[in-house]
């Protein structure tokens, strides 16, 4: 093995929040950094995400609390409507002292992605040359051997570098070029979800995520940073249809069949929806590699581990992440292969608790059919009584909450909060 002292080059296969969050470190650690993301821009869209305990604790290390107090969401609580629109059951932020549904600090997941662009560019500002952000490009081969790794693309020409990240996703391709193919680490987990930005509707009560139960689906309207705004969030109980994939007009389709006649503002969801430019689709599955780290490959966010939106962590599991395996690289420099070991085994106990599905998995989130839909609601009644509250209190926290990052603040009071 060829030994260099630094870590030279490091290529990101993701431009999400765990790309845009490491490529964020590597640049403050002075470390070139290449981002290849799929699409043609910065993907925007996804309601709000948590950010609680280790997450919360990243993000202040990392400077970005100013930017996302600056688009917090003030949310007030989750309501459960009926087809009228009646609210029949409350969780409020306070009751549950910020560890309910809805946390102390929740920001749109579009606009963290902004937040930690903004920061990025200003990373690059201060240290250019560094960073080389490529859209609409990806990889299509690989091949590492104990000193690099060589990449091809589908556009740029094929080039070499210390370290591959695989930052894109659920169905990352790099874990299916370097680790096996999807099926070996995918669980689908009964369901699919979309979420898209709509107008407000003026009935809908400001600051409340309100949310409707109907045999096979759920539905609901969230505040967005913007009041004029708000996000749509469904999930459906349905079987896997690969054909869905990547088809958004028969995924449009099936939300439409599945909320036709859902009653409140189900008409109003389905009216806005053709012309979301930031509608979002996917199957819910939860992500389990035990290993991460494959010699000069390694994997973060949800590419490596996460529990589907369902368990409301996979933003700040790959926050974590990010973070860490940064720490780790800019630590150990002239050997990545060590750093995403070290990495592989900081991230476990988080990964594990990030799985975790608050509410329960999709049968408690989605009722099947109409009797499952009326018990729902009777139980949604009694979980909301006083008397449940330290019960629900119970199965919302215990996550990542209690976990105390590896890295000690120090590692990175030298690539300053920019
Ligand atoms: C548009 C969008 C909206 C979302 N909304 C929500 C939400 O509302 N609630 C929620 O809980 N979670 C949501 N998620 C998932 C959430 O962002 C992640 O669970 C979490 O933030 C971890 O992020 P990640 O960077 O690992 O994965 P992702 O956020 O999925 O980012 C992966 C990135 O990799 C890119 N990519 C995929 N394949 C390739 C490839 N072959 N080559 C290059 N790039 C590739 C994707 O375009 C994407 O930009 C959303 C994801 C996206 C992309």
């Amino acid at each position: 093995m060829t030994t260099t002292d630094t870590t030279r080059h490091v290529l990101i296969s993701g431009g999400g929040i765990a790309g845009h969050a490491l490529a964020l470190q590597l640049v403050r650690s002075g470390i070139r950094t290449t981002v290849v993301e799929r699409s043609d821009a910065p993907r925007p869209g996804g309601q709000a995400v948590d950010l609680r305990g280790a997450s919360r604790e990243v993000a202040e290390r990392m400077g970005l609390m100013p930017g996302i107090r600056a688009r917090l969401l003030h949310e007030l609580g989750l309501s459960y409507v009926d087809g009228a629109g009646r609210v029949f059951g409350r969780m409020s932020m306070e009751d549950f002292d910020g560890k309910g549904a809805v946390a102390e600090i929740e920001i749109a997941r579009g606009d963290l992605d902004e937040v930690l662009r903004d920061r990025l560019a200003a990373a690059d500002e201060a240290a250019p040359g560094l960073l080389d952000l490529r859209y609409g490009d990806r990889i299509t081969a690989i091949a590492q051997d104990a000193d690099g790794v060589d990449v091809v693309f589908e556009h740029a020409p094929a080039e070499r570098f210390d370290l591959l990240v695989g930052a894109d996703g659920v169905h990352s391709a790099t874990r299916r070029l370097a680790f096996g193919p999807e099926e070996e680490y995918s669980t689908y987990l009964g369901g699919y979800m979309a979420f898209f930005t709509l107008p407000t509707p003026a009935d809908v009560e400001p600051g409340w995520f309100s949310m409707r139960f109907v045999p096979g689906a759920t539905f609901g309207i969230r505040p967005d940073f913007d009041p004029s705004t708000s996000k749509a969030i469904i999930t459906l109980r349905v079987d896997r249809d690969p054909a869905l994939r990547g088809d958004r007009a028969a995924q449009e389709a099936l939300i439409r069949r599945s909320l036709e006649s859902a009653g409140w503002h189900a008409p109003t969801v389905l009216d806005a929806m053709p012309a979301a430019s930031d509608f979002y689709f996917d199957e819910l599955a939860r992500i389990d590699v035990p290993e991460p780290a494959n010699g000069r490959v390694v994997l973060i966010g949800d590419a490596a581990a996460c529990g589907s939106p369902m368990s409301g962590m996979g933003t700040a599991t790959a926050l974590i992440g990010a973070y860490l395996l940064a720490a780790r690289i800019a630590e150990t420099p002239g050997d990545p292969a060590a750093a995403a070991r070290r990495y592989a085994s900081d991230i476990a106990p988080f990964a594990e608790a990030g799985k975790k599905l608050m509410g329960g998995g999709i049968e408690r989130m989605v009722p099947a059919n109409r009797f499952e839909a009326l018990m729902s609601r009777a139980m949604t009644k009694v979980m909301l009584s006083k008397l449940a509250r330290p019960i629900v209190k119970k199965m919302f926290a215990a996550n990542q909450d209690e976990l105390p990052l590896p890295v000690a603040e120090a590692t990175h009071a030298a690539d300053g909060a920019r």
